[in-house]
């Protein structure tokens, strides 16, 4: 019966809903270290990367993919990697992972890494670009005539050349200042005060950081009215982001005020507060959430995560994604642990007599893609 369930859920062709390009160059030892954790700080003396879940993950199921044994030393494991190759590498994990499509944040990118067209060649998946709000207006203020009652104009110009291309829009104004910001959309006047001071900053200081709350109170507003899924970052990631101010609950106010307009809200990430996420899916209608990015670190505990995100949510507002960044590790060991722990967690309602197997296998496909197909409108 449990081999019937992961079986299914093994075969299913995921949608990942949010995902960042894979790279394809070689990386030492300290740069692979690098890319397996959320820290931005060195690692520590006497400390190895490796030795966290998801550094266990990697040698237990990416490790047989490149040819080597279960849990192959990370030493052996990296030398291995060398030696196929940063392409060859990336084309097995990314064609190992089942997944059909993928929906890209094109807005935080590296040297090395594949474009769009690169992530379709080398998966043999379907991809659709996620715009970044905070990008799209960056280079509009790069691009502009360095007027601030202009940059209003520029960038809802900037925005609505891109829409027609992408799947989805995305905000980290949970990076840039936090979850806690007023709600209410700011007035024209607002939003030159503060294109003039950011423009000042810009001049004085060589940074083009959108970072101002009443600009990206701005960007997200208008996001919204394209109608297109606008997607949050939400919880935990590199501690640029202040952890206590990415609880989604702080999102309340917005949420209502958009709800009238009907655009999808898609709660990234959420981890550790997956189960507020998971009350508003079930309060709002236009609210969805992913576990993607937890289910990677926390490796063999990911069914804890996936069991909770299925408790209040509809199973129609769960969405199947891996955040994966950089490393095809991620996007493989992001499919894979996602399809483990959702056999273990489903298979378990079916063997307590709760659910049964065709059940489980309709609510894993849903999750796995379908949700996904119909809020993106993919089909
Ligand atoms: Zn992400």
């Amino acid at each position: 019966m449990y081999q019937a369930i992961a079986d299914g859920i093994g075969v299913l062709a995921l949608v990942d809903h949010h995902v960042h390009p894979a790279l394809t160059t070689g990386l030492d030892s300290a740069g692979f270290e690098e890319l397996i954790t959320e820290s931005d700080r060195p690692v520590p003396a006497g400390v190895t990367q490796f030795d966290s879940q998801l550094g266990l993950a990697i040698r237990r199921w990416c490790a047989p993919v490149l040819g080597l044994e279960p849990l192959a030393a990370p030493a052996a494991y990296l030398a291995q990697r060398a030696a196929l190759g940063g392409g060859e590498v990336t084309r097995r994990l990314l064609r190992a992972s089942g997944i059909s499509h993928f929906l890209v944040d094109t807005g935080y990118l590296r040297d090395g890494m594949l474009g769009l067209d690169g992530m379709a060649g080398e998966s043999g998946a379907e991809v659709d670009e996620i715009v970044r709000l905070e990008t799209v207006a960056e280079q509009a203020v790069l691009a502009g005539d360095g007027s601030a009652a202009g940059f209003a104009g520029r960038f809802a110009e900037a925005l609505a050349e891109q829409v027609p291309g992408a799947a989805g829009l995305k905000s980290i104004v949970g990076y840039r200042y936090g979850l806690d910001f007023d709600p209410v959309p700011p007035a024209r006047v607002e939003v030159t005060a503060a294109a003039g001071r950011w423009l000042h900053q810009i001049e004085v200081t060589g940074q083009v950081r959108v970072a101002d709350p009443v600009l990206l109170r701005h960007l997200l507003w208008a996001g919204l009215s394209h109608g297109l899924p606008l997607q949050l970052h939400t919880g935990f990631g590199d501690p640029d982001a202040d952890l206590r101010r990415c609880d989604p609950l702080l999102l309340r106010g917005f949420i209502e005020r958009a709800e009238p307009g009907g655009t999808p809200i898609m709660l990234l990430h959420c981890y550790p507060f997956h189960r507020e996420a998971g009350y508003l899916a079930m309060a709002y209608p236009h609210v969805y959430l992913d576990v993607g990015l937890a289910a990677n670190y926390l490796g063999a505990r990911a069914a804890a995560v996936v069991a909770e995100s299925l408790e209040l949510a509809p199973f129609g507002k769960v969405l199947f994604s891996t955040d994966a960044w950089g490393l095809a590790e991620l996007h493989y060991l992001g499919a894979l642990l996602w399809r483990r722990a959702t056999a273990q967690v489903l298979g378990g309602f079916v063997a307590d007599g709760a659910w049964d197997e065709a059940e489980a296998l309709r609510i894993a496909a849903m999750i796995g893609g379908g949700n996904a197909r119909r809020v993106y409108a993919l089909d």
